[in-house]
Protein backbone atom coordinates (compact mmCIF):
# COMPACT_ATOMS: atom_id res chain seq x y z
CA UNK A 1 0.00 0.00 0.00
CA UNK A 2 2.20 3.23 -1.59
CA UNK A 3 -1.10 5.44 -1.11
CA UNK A 4 -0.15 8.21 1.31
CA UNK A 5 -3.63 9.17 3.83
CA UNK A 6 -4.21 12.82 4.23
CA UNK A 7 -7.43 13.79 6.68
CA UNK A 8 -10.66 14.85 5.48
CA UNK A 9 -12.55 14.92 8.71
CA UNK A 10 -10.58 15.19 11.80
CA UNK A 11 -11.54 13.97 14.94
CA UNK A 12 -13.41 16.86 16.76
CA UNK A 13 -15.17 17.45 13.29
CA UNK A 14 -16.62 13.79 13.32
CA UNK A 15 -17.14 14.34 17.09
CA UNK A 16 -19.64 17.30 16.16
CA UNK A 17 -21.13 15.63 13.37
CA UNK A 18 -21.93 12.49 15.46
CA UNK A 19 -23.69 14.91 18.45
CA UNK A 20 -25.87 16.88 16.12
CA UNK A 21 -27.12 13.39 14.67
CA UNK A 22 -27.34 12.15 18.27
CA UNK A 23 -29.05 14.95 19.39
CA UNK A 24 -32.04 14.90 16.54
CA UNK A 25 -31.94 11.15 16.83
CA UNK A 26 -33.20 11.58 20.73
CA UNK A 27 -35.90 14.46 19.10
CA UNK A 28 -37.54 12.47 16.90
CA UNK A 29 -37.92 9.35 18.88
CA UNK A 30 -38.72 10.68 21.87
CA UNK A 31 -40.74 8.72 24.27
CA UNK A 32 -39.55 5.65 22.24
CA UNK A 33 -37.08 3.28 22.81
CA UNK A 34 -34.48 1.78 19.83
CA UNK A 35 -32.91 -0.94 18.19
CA UNK A 36 -29.61 0.35 16.78
CA UNK A 37 -27.93 -2.40 14.08
CA UNK A 38 -24.81 -1.09 13.29
CA UNK A 39 -23.47 -2.89 9.73
CA UNK A 40 -20.15 -4.81 10.06
CA UNK A 41 -17.96 -4.34 10.16
CA UNK A 42 -16.95 -0.40 8.88
CA UNK A 43 -20.14 1.48 11.73
CA UNK A 44 -18.89 -0.31 14.48
CA UNK A 45 -16.90 2.79 16.05
CA UNK A 46 -20.00 5.82 14.67
CA UNK A 47 -21.98 3.26 16.03
CA UNK A 48 -20.47 2.94 19.40
CA UNK A 49 -20.62 7.13 19.49
CA UNK A 50 -23.75 7.55 18.09
CA UNK A 51 -26.07 5.49 20.54
CA UNK A 52 -23.32 7.83 23.58
CA UNK A 53 -25.10 10.74 22.03
CA UNK A 54 -28.65 9.22 21.59
CA UNK A 55 -30.89 10.09 25.29
CA UNK A 56 -33.22 7.55 24.73
CA UNK A 57 -33.39 3.68 25.62
CA UNK A 58 -31.46 1.81 23.17
CA UNK A 59 -30.34 -1.66 22.25
CA UNK A 60 -27.04 -2.27 20.32
CA UNK A 61 -27.11 -5.28 17.27
CA UNK A 62 -24.86 -5.73 14.63
CA UNK A 63 -25.55 -7.45 10.99
CA UNK A 64 -22.55 -8.67 9.28
CA UNK A 65 -22.29 -7.67 5.21
CA UNK A 66 -19.88 -7.73 2.71
CA UNK A 67 -20.04 -6.32 -0.80
CA UNK A 68 -16.37 -4.83 -1.31
CA UNK A 69 -13.28 -6.54 -2.43
CA UNK A 70 -10.06 -3.49 -2.54
CA UNK A 71 -11.71 -0.15 -3.86
CA UNK A 72 -14.68 -1.74 -5.67
CA UNK A 73 -18.00 -3.18 -4.93
CA UNK A 74 -18.69 -6.45 -6.10
CA UNK A 75 -22.60 -5.55 -6.60
CA UNK A 76 -23.16 -8.37 -4.34
CA UNK A 77 -24.24 -8.70 -0.96
CA UNK A 78 -23.55 -11.60 1.79
CA UNK A 79 -24.75 -11.45 5.05
CA UNK A 80 -21.96 -13.07 7.55
CA UNK A 81 -23.66 -12.56 10.72
CA UNK A 82 -26.95 -11.94 11.40
CA UNK A 83 -29.58 -10.65 14.07
CA UNK A 84 -29.71 -12.01 17.73
CA UNK A 85 -33.47 -10.57 18.16
CA UNK A 86 -36.29 -10.03 16.33
CA UNK A 87 -37.54 -7.04 14.81
CA UNK A 88 -40.78 -7.00 15.07
CA UNK A 89 -43.53 -3.49 16.26
CA UNK A 90 -39.59 -2.63 17.32
CA UNK A 91 -38.16 1.18 16.15
CA UNK A 92 -35.26 0.23 14.44
CA UNK A 93 -32.49 2.71 13.04
CA UNK A 94 -29.71 0.79 10.97
CA UNK A 95 -26.59 2.47 11.38
CA UNK A 96 -24.00 2.88 8.43
CA UNK A 97 -20.90 4.04 7.97
CA UNK A 98 -20.25 4.97 4.29
CA UNK A 99 -23.50 4.76 1.52
CA UNK A 100 -21.59 4.85 -2.03
CA UNK A 101 -24.08 2.72 -4.44
CA UNK A 102 -26.69 2.08 -2.21
CA UNK A 103 -27.12 -1.48 -2.84
CA UNK A 104 -25.66 -3.14 0.65
CA UNK A 105 -27.88 -0.71 2.51
CA UNK A 106 -31.29 -1.14 0.29
CA UNK A 107 -30.57 -5.06 0.44
CA UNK A 108 -30.84 -4.75 4.54
CA UNK A 109 -33.66 -2.68 4.14
CA UNK A 110 -35.48 -4.99 2.30
CA UNK A 111 -34.56 -7.39 4.45
CA UNK A 112 -35.52 -6.34 7.55
CA UNK A 113 -38.89 -4.92 6.43
CA UNK A 114 -40.06 -8.02 5.92
CA UNK A 115 -39.55 -8.31 9.83
CA UNK A 116 -42.30 -6.26 10.26
CA UNK A 117 -40.49 -3.56 12.69
CA UNK A 118 -42.79 -0.58 13.62
CA UNK A 119 -40.13 2.06 11.98
CA UNK A 120 -37.16 1.71 9.95
CA UNK A 121 -34.62 3.97 9.42
CA UNK A 122 -30.99 4.74 7.96
CA UNK A 123 -28.48 6.87 9.63
CA UNK A 124 -25.27 6.89 7.46
CA UNK A 125 -22.31 8.95 8.34
CA UNK A 126 -21.28 9.23 4.93
CA UNK A 127 -22.98 9.36 1.38
CA UNK A 128 -21.14 9.22 -1.59
CA UNK A 129 -23.68 10.42 -4.75
CA UNK A 130 -24.28 7.58 -6.29
CA UNK A 131 -26.30 6.70 -3.26
CA UNK A 132 -29.64 8.63 -4.65
CA UNK A 133 -30.04 5.66 -7.01
CA UNK A 134 -31.40 3.86 -3.78
CA UNK A 135 -35.03 2.80 -3.40
CA UNK A 136 -34.95 4.36 0.22
CA UNK A 137 -33.94 7.85 1.74
CA UNK A 138 -31.49 8.15 4.02
CA UNK A 139 -32.85 9.90 7.06
CA UNK A 140 -29.71 11.06 9.09
CA UNK A 141 -27.15 11.99 6.94
CA UNK A 142 -23.26 12.82 8.24
CA UNK A 143 -21.51 14.44 5.84
CA UNK A 144 -21.71 14.16 1.43
CA UNK A 145 -18.51 13.38 0.14
CA UNK A 146 -17.46 12.92 -3.42
CA UNK A 147 -16.07 9.55 -5.52
CA UNK A 148 -13.25 9.01 -3.54
CA UNK A 149 -12.18 6.30 -1.19
CA UNK A 150 -11.48 6.95 2.65
CA UNK A 151 -10.51 5.15 5.31
CA UNK A 152 -10.40 5.74 9.06
CA UNK A 153 -13.03 5.86 12.00
CA UNK A 154 -14.39 2.11 11.13
CA UNK A 155 -13.50 2.27 7.74
CA UNK A 156 -11.16 0.10 6.23
CA UNK A 157 -9.21 -0.52 2.75
CA UNK A 158 -8.87 -4.67 2.73
CA UNK A 159 -8.79 -4.82 6.38
CA UNK A 160 -6.34 -1.46 7.33
CA UNK A 161 -6.73 1.68 8.40
CA UNK A 162 -10.22 1.25 10.60
CA UNK A 163 -8.23 2.57 13.98
CA UNK A 164 -7.81 5.70 12.68
CA UNK A 165 -9.48 8.33 15.13
CA UNK A 166 -9.94 10.99 11.35
CA UNK A 167 -11.89 9.88 8.25
CA UNK A 168 -8.67 9.95 5.72
CA UNK A 169 -8.59 10.09 1.96
CA UNK A 170 -6.12 7.78 0.17
CA UNK A 171 -4.17 10.35 -2.43
CA UNK A 172 -4.41 8.41 -5.87
CA UNK A 173 -8.02 6.56 -5.01
CA UNK A 174 -9.86 9.59 -5.98
CA UNK A 175 -11.20 7.55 -9.23
CA UNK A 176 -11.63 4.25 -7.33
CA UNK A 177 -12.12 1.43 -10.01
CA UNK A 178 -15.94 0.56 -9.38
CA UNK A 179 -17.25 -1.11 -11.79
CA UNK A 180 -19.90 1.64 -13.45
P1 LIG B 1 -22.54 0.28 -1.29
O1 LIG B 1 -23.22 -1.04 -1.17
O2 LIG B 1 -22.01 0.53 -2.67
O3 LIG B 1 -23.41 1.43 -0.82
O4 LIG B 1 -21.25 0.21 -0.39
C1 LIG B 1 -21.36 0.33 0.98
C2 LIG B 1 -20.26 -0.38 1.73
O5 LIG B 1 -19.04 -0.38 1.02
C3 LIG B 1 -19.99 0.38 3.01
O6 LIG B 1 -20.70 -0.20 4.06
C4 LIG B 1 -18.49 0.22 3.19
O7 LIG B 1 -18.23 -0.92 3.97
C5 LIG B 1 -17.95 0.03 1.81
N1 LIG B 1 -17.39 1.29 1.26
C6 LIG B 1 -17.94 2.10 0.32
N2 LIG B 1 -17.17 3.15 0.06
C7 LIG B 1 -16.10 3.03 0.88
C8 LIG B 1 -14.94 3.86 1.11
O8 LIG B 1 -14.72 4.93 0.51
N3 LIG B 1 -14.07 3.40 2.05
C9 LIG B 1 -14.27 2.24 2.75
N4 LIG B 1 -15.33 1.45 2.57
C10 LIG B 1 -16.25 1.85 1.64
MG1 LIG C 1 -19.95 -0.87 5.78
Amino acid sequence: MNQKPSVLFSKDLIQSKVSELGQKITADYRGKSLIAIGVLKGSFIFLADLVRAIDLPVQIEFIGVTSYQGTSSTGEVRITHDLSIELKDQHVLLVEDIIDTGTTIDYLLDMFKLRQPASLRVAALLTKPEAHIMHHPIDYKGFVIQKEFVVGYGLDLDGAYRNLPAIMQLQGAEDPTNPQ
